[in-house]
């Protein structure tokens, strides 16, 4: 690779055993649908998550609609959301013809706050309108505090849907990310810390729930020799030769995880000092995998703003991120109802307009990370001598 050549946010990192898997798939000719890969890559990944059982789909946001549907969301029902998210936590509650509420971030995970969940649940129990469910996000590979989290959710008995997307590997207290709420969903989209290209996985305790989505998932047809149709389903099943593949990136995960939790030690160990910079704290509640590297910049401090850090990264052949908008900034959620971290914070707010997400990849070198680090730098002193010469106008 040259040495100006593009440095990318998150690009697939295949191991040596995807292409035998591969290839295996091919040689048996189950190409799709379904075929023992699925059926293996299911069970694996499962017992990776301490799940009792999983159903391979196409992607997590076929997931999250399934997990949605099997906690009975419908026409007319509310479903709370974390509001600092991808937009995919979000729309398959407009699929369902139900409404988003969207929850604020805590400042110690950037997930959902459970201050602000309280204050909603106890607003919506006085309206007799509670949600169906509460869709929590972890992100960038850390769990949320799921304890207090699902102790409300419990208290009001409303079911929780993990959206463990960004998570897979992330732990909470021994227990792992997508294996706490009453359903969960991966991905493995190509930017995700292990992919299949494009995929996704339910997983629950349920085991009779799963059959349900599984059924849903393979156009809902009945049990009989014709083709006979009851209810709505989906083509949602992922197939055979992605589920060989996904099944060789289960079994690097844990090396890739170490690879991204390396990157970002060596980011916070180069630029920690710097005026302004503040990194995603890792809460003391479990193991992040470190998916994305993203840290904030304030502005008076540093001297410059994320987006010229951006800016700045772009101009050198880099890609960066501003960390998501979040939902309630959305144009395509405008009128769903809010509720910030406190009265008078939001954090979400705070997040976005201070977040960059840095190139994290499991296959970054050292020597790519030196050139993200070295820009960052250039950046930071550029601006600061430009103030000093009375150039800068923030
Ligand atoms: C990637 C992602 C999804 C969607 O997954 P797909 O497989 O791309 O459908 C959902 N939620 C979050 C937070 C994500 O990052």
């Amino acid at each position: 690779m040259g040495e100006h050549s593009r440095i990318f946010l998150s690009p697939p990192h295949m191991g040596t055993e995807e292409l035998e898997l591969l290839a295996s798939a091919f040689a048996s000719n189950w190409i799709a649908p379904l075929g023992e890969h699925v059926d293996a890559f299911e069970q694996e990944l499962a017992r990776y998550v301490g799940v009792k059982g999983a159903l391979a789909v196409s992607s997590g946001t076929a997931a999250l609609h399934l997990g949605l549907r099997l906690a009975g969301v419908g026409p007319g029902d509310t479903v709370f959301c974390s509001s600092l998210t991808f937009v995919a936590s979000a729309n398959p509650i407009l699929y369902l013809g139900a409404t988003p509420v969207f929850i604020d971030s805590e400042e110690a995970t950037w997930n959902m706050s459970p201050v602000a969940l309280e204050r909603a649940l106890r607003e919506a129990a006085r309206q007799e309108k509670l949600p169906k469910a509460v869709v929590i996000v972890h992100l960038y590979g850390q769990s949320a505090d799921m304890g207090p989290l699902l102790a409300l959710c419990e208290e009001y008995k409303v079911t929780v849907v993990e959206d463990a997307a960004e998570s897979l590997g992330a732990d909470y207290k021994g227990r792992m990310s997508g294996s706490l709420g009453h359903f969960a969903a991966f991905s493995f989209n190509g930017n995700k810390i292990i992919t299949t290209s494009g995929g996704g996985m339910l997983v629950s305790d349920d085991r009779e729930a799963l059959e349900r989505a599984r059924f849903w998932a393979t156009q809902a047809r009945e049990r009989v020799r014709h083709y006979e149709h009851e209810q709505m389903g989906y083509n949602y099943r992922l197939s055979n030769l992605l589920a060989a593949v996904g099944r060789g990136q289960l079994r690097v995960l844990e090396e890739r995880i170490a690879a991204r939790r390396r990157v970002c030690q060596r980011y916070e160990a180069k630029l920690r000092q710097l005026p302004g910079i503040a990194f995603m704290p890792e809460a003391p509640t479990g193991r992040a995998t470190r998916w994305l590297t993203a840290l904030t910049v304030d502005p008076q401090q540093a001297e410059v703003t994320a987006g010229q850090l951006i800016d700045a990264l772009e101009r050198a052949n880099i890609e960066a991120r501003p960390v998501w908008k979040p939902m309630h900034r959305q144009p395509l959620f405008a009128g769903c109802r809010y509720y910030p971290h406190l009265p008078e914070q939001s954090v979400s707010d705070e997040l976005y307009a201070r977040g960059v997400c840095l190139p994290s990849g499991s296959s970054l070198s050292e020597q790519q990370q030196e050139r993200v680090i070295a820009a960052i730098r250039q950046c930071l002193s550029g601006r600061g001598r430009a103030k000093e010469l009375g150039h800068v106008q923030l």
